[in-house]
């Protein structure tokens, strides 16, 4: 695999602020920006955005504060663990986590006024956690319709209704929401979207029936708030999109108007001359085809940079480069080629992995190809080895002026 070389100011050079060994930065600006866009696509209905794991690799705390000063109004996770971080550290919009085990801590959830998704085996232990902490508990009932992981089946959706408005009737708890998860919202032409869609409308007029009245009915995720309005009822459910990534093959974040909040960044760490016929890394599966010059790049597989990515772009000096042989734990290769670059120029220089990719640099998407994954996996898998930096912390938008000045 090869990559366009491309122009720009030499990397070795300042711009990026202090030359860090390693970093993913954060752009919060980008976040800011995302949120605005999706918000614009889901309006009239209201953002939740997903932060779970770690808000996708980028920082749950940081990118929820950013989130909710765009314009969304609720905050989703997986766990309840994740959720008490996020209150631990002042957060106190409305925040849903949906994924349970018999060991999850429903009480301290109830306490931090935590709403709780239900798939069902779980409301009798959050009733339990409700009547202990005296307080009611605030639970969205999920039902699957179609992707088959958690969610209530749908033969199972009536009892479930029947015994949450026992329970709510009792006071111990309130249904708040009412939420299914799509399975192929990114590959808009296939049917199954509609089924689902369809299927939802049915459990939300059975629960009605029931006389449940929820707050927020909701369905969509990144792709279906791009691209099925239909789906969107009262909130949507976005964790690709407000990090600028672009969950549809066929369209780039550029083209869907979202910016790339992480850019991974190294230094150089050794660059040296070699004979043709030079093997490198573990397998020796390249050889130099020509006398030419090493660049160590020193992140791996332990930095969360797959091992499997080989041919993986690295712009160093205004040039993309593929790593050659394999990826280790701490460090991989390019070969600097033919370019005159002598061995001891570029060490030091800053290595990019990926960025917004603004300026035809490379991006997430590039390294999902290469490793033959999605771009969720490469900003999600980026280890706790490597530092997060936070740019554009404050809000500077001509909204957030306003509300200082008056
Ligand atoms: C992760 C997740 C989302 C967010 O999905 P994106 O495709 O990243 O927008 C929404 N809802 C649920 C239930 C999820 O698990």
């Amino acid at each position: 695999m090869t990559y366009p070389a491309t122009t720009g100011e030499s990397s070795a050079a300042p711009g990026h602020g202090p030359r860090y060994e390693r970093s993913a930065v954060i752009d919060l600006d980008a976040i800011r920006h995302n949120v605005r866009r999706l918000a614009d696509a889901a309006s009239p209905a209201k953002v939740m955005a997903v932060v779970k794991a770690d808000a996708y690799g980028h920082g749950a705390v940081p990118v929820a504060r950013a989130a909710l000063e765009a314009g969304a109004s609720w905050l989703g996770v997986a766990h309840i663990s994740e959720a008490l971080a996020l209150r631990a550290a002042g957060i106190d919009a409305p925040l849903l986590a949906w994924l349970h085990t018999t060991e999850s801590n429903f009480g301290a959830a109830v306490a931090a006024g935590i709403d709780i998704g239900c798939s069902g085996w779980e409301l009798d232990r959050i009733v339990g956690a409700a009547r202990e902490q005296e307080r009611p508990a605030r639970i969205h009932l999920k039902v699957d319709t179609g992707l088959g992981r958690n969610g209530a089946a749908l033969d199972t959706w009536d009892q479930l209704v029947g015994e949450a408005m026992e329970y709510q009737d009792q006071g111990v708890l309130r249904v708040v929401g009412i939420f299914s998860h799509l399975a192929v919202a990114d590959e808009p032409e296939r049917p199954e979207t509609d089924q689902q869609l369809a299927t939802f409308r049915e459990v939300l007029a059975v629960a009605e029936d029931a006389g449940v009245d929820p707050e927020v009915r909701h369905l969509a995720n990144t792709p279906a708030t791009l691209s099925r309005p239909d789906t969107h009822f009262d909130l949507v459910r976005v964790g690709l999109g407000i990090y600028g990534l672009s969950p549809f093959a066929g369209q780039s974040s550029a083209e869907l108007g979202l910016r790339p909040a992480m850019a991974l960044r190294t230094l150089v760490s050794q660059c040296k001359d070699v004979p043709e016929g030079q093997g490198v890394s573990y397998g020796l599966r390249y050889r130099t085809t020509s006398a030419s010059t090493l660049g160590l790049i020193p992140m791996g597989y332990a930095d969360g940079v797959p091992r499997s990515a080989t041919g993986g772009p690295v712009r160093v000096a205004g040039r993309t480069y593929p790593v050659v042989g394999r990826i280790a734990m701490d460090q991989m290769v390019i070969d600097l080629g033919a370019t005159g670059v002598e061995g001891k120029d570029l060490l030091g220089a800053e290595a990019e992995l990926f960025g917004d990719g603004a300026d035809g640099g490379p991006t997430a998407d590039d390294w999902a190809r290469a490793a033959a994954t999605i771009n969720y996996e490469i900003v999600t898998r980026i280890s706790p080895r490597v530092p997060r930096r936070f740019i554009n912390e404050e809000d500077r938008s001509a909204a957030s002026r306003q509300e200082e000045l008056s």
